[in-house]
């Protein structure tokens, strides 16, 4: 089907429009009512003069306004870009600048913290949502609120013209049909991590969003065949997040639960309580709730459907979860360049355990070699993997250069060094820029990760390339040690002497209380490569 996203939200409010489309604390709204606060927010934000093909930023945490504003600026034609809550200076002023913003949803506590910098962007309109506002969240703990209303945060000096407050605003103005040729307009632009660099925009069409979400219905078919509730813990303003908390469960028609940050304990809790039936999540979310001393007393039955993107899953990871949970958890890749989805594993059929699972429906991959990507490799060899299909990204905004790098004949190049088994099922071996080559050899980290993980005293493990004299480079693991376990260097060397090739073998070990990770669970190795650190063996 070709169609405008909004189709999405539209249809869930025609076929269920009294069921509970988001539930928060103790707030509540229907399919029916988010439909309507979507138009609404659509009309004033046509009311103030965003003309379809403007972008509209939003900085929020998950909360039900993040849901509102982004449905209601995809309602108005406008370009939704969305920017982490969490950005400092640098990073916000990028994307605003390189977006050419003209609204930005902010939340009044970071609009606070960035008063300097917006005062001198070049938004027309930043609309404020309160946590304690119109919708009346009782959230004083989120972004230190109560210090700032007791002026130990500095107060708003905006010029007040430009400055709205979210609700009297936004119901003016009549409606409009949005994203009217799906396959050209932009529904977003979504800034990539910068886990290598600086941020670019890709250019994600209606078409692009609406097609990935159908692919996945039809693998992912059977969750959505009861009423299901989300645990909405991934960020909403990440690609991986929003494509299956918000576009796949709104096509579910389920009930959604936003949880505004992570905490562990706090999420087990919030499954104790909320009886979420699907939870998408990442590796390192899993293994924080695995490493919960208190696990047993939280009831986690209720999930049946767990969705693990972004990184690799460790196969002791998947293992352990499978004891603890009755949950079927299935591991699917994807980039924001696709949408991001471009393969899961089946939900009913073969699963093999490490694997990334089969293309998407209508969605070609092949593997090439590294240094030629004009040939293709066989399987079993490890190589780039390439997509094709039509959930891949219209470009990157205003780098045609950098486009013409990664789409070449319609192929994406994702970056990733993967290999395709004999029965069509890929396994990611690593990304390309963070293989290791250590005397002419090329090692893959995840191998060295994958045999560490398996270290019953080991918590959670990177490894990354340090430079050496003679070898070029050398292995150098980075290892978070079950507390109390008492782990030692030589322990750790001696398991890998033992199911590692010598040049494998890490040759210095530093232990660390944690990994510098992203938002979404990434090792942030370029941090760990450039750490002084002791580098002894
Ligand atoms: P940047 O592109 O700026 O470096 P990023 O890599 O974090 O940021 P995303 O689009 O969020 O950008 O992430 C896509 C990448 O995540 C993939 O290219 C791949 O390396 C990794 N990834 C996603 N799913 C998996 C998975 N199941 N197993 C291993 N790696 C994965």
């Amino acid at each position: 089907r070709l169609e405008p996203l909004t189709a999405i939200l539209d249809r869930a409010a025609h076929t269920w429009p009294d069921r509970t489309a988001i539930a928060f604390r103790n707030w509540r709204c229907t399919y029916a009512q988010l439909r309507q606060r979507a138009g609404r927010f659509a009309a004033g934000l046509r009311g103030l003069g965003v003309a379809p093909g403007d972008r509209v930023a939003i900085m929020l945490p998950n909360l039900p306004q993040t849901l509102v504003s982004y449905w209601g600026a995809l309602y108005a034609g406008a370009t939704v870009v969305f920017v982490n809550p969490l950005y400092m200076e640098t990073e916000l002023t990028h994307i605003l600048e390189d977006s050419g913003a003209k609204v930005l949803v902010v939340l009044d506590l970071l609009l606070a913290r960035h008063s300097r910098l917006l005062r001198g962007s070049k938004l027309e309109r930043i609309l404020v949502t309160r946590v304690s506002g119109a919708l009346g969240f009782p959230l004083n703990w989120l972004y230190r609120l109560k210090a700032w209303r007791e002026g130990k945060l500095p107060p708003l000096d905006l010029d007040g013209s430009r400055v709205l407050a979210w609700e009297p605003t936004l119901a003016r103005a009549p409606l409009f049909d949005p994203g009217e040729d799906p396959a050209r307009d932009l529904a977003m632009l979504q800034y990539t991590g910068g886990t290598t660099g600086l941020a670019k925009g890709v250019m994600l069409t209606h078409r692009n969003l609406s097609v990935n979400i159908q692919q996945a219905r039809s693998i992912l078919y059977s969750i959505g065949e009861s009423p299901e509730v989300f645990l909405g813990l991934l960020p909403f303003f990440h690609i991986y997040g929003l494509m299956v908390n918000v576009n796949f469960a709104t096509d579910c028609g389920a009930t959604i639960i936003p949880l505004p940050r992570f905490d562990p304990l706090d999420t087990l809790k919030a499954i104790h309580n909320n009886k979420p039936t699907v939870f998408p999540g990442t590796p390192s979310v899993y293994m924080a709730l695995m490493q919960q001393k208190d696990l047993p007393r939280y009831d986690l039955k209720s999930v049946r459907f767990c969705i693990s993107g972004s990184a690799p899953l460790p196969i002791e990871l998947q293992r352990r979860f499978a004891e603890v949970t009755e949950a079927e958890l299935v591991e699917g890749y994807g980039l924001t360049e696709a949408s991001p989805f471009t393969h899961i594993n089946p939900l009913v059929g073969n699963r093999k355990e490490g694997s990334i699972g089969l293309p998407f429906p209508d969605t070609m991959a092949r593997i090439v070699d590294t240094a030629d990507p004009g040939k293709d490799v066989p399987p079993g060899a490890p190589g780039e993997l390439l997509v094709k299909g039509p959930q891949v990204m219209a470009g990157y905004w205003n780098r045609p250069r950098d486009t013409d790098e990664v789409l070449r004949d319609g192929w994406l190049h994702t970056g990733d060094v993967a290999v395709m088994d004999q029965d069509g099922y890929f396994f990611i071996v690593d990304r390309k820029k963070d293989m290791i080559i250590s005397g002419g050899y090329n090692i893959y980290p995840r191998e060295i990760e994958e045999v560490l993980h398996a270290h019953p005293k080991i918590a959670d493990v990177a490894a990354v390339g340090v430079p050496h004299r003679t070898r070029g480079e050398v292995v150098k693991a980075y290892v978070v040690p079950v507390p109390g376990s008492g782990l030692t260097r030589a322990e750790v060397l001696a398991w890998c002497r033992e199911k590692l090739a010598a040049y494998k073998t890490p040759k210095y070990v530093e232990f660390l209380d944690e990994l510098p990770k992203t938002f979404v669970g990434k090792v942030l190795r370029r941090v760990l490569r450039d750490r002084p650190g002791e580098q002894k063996p």
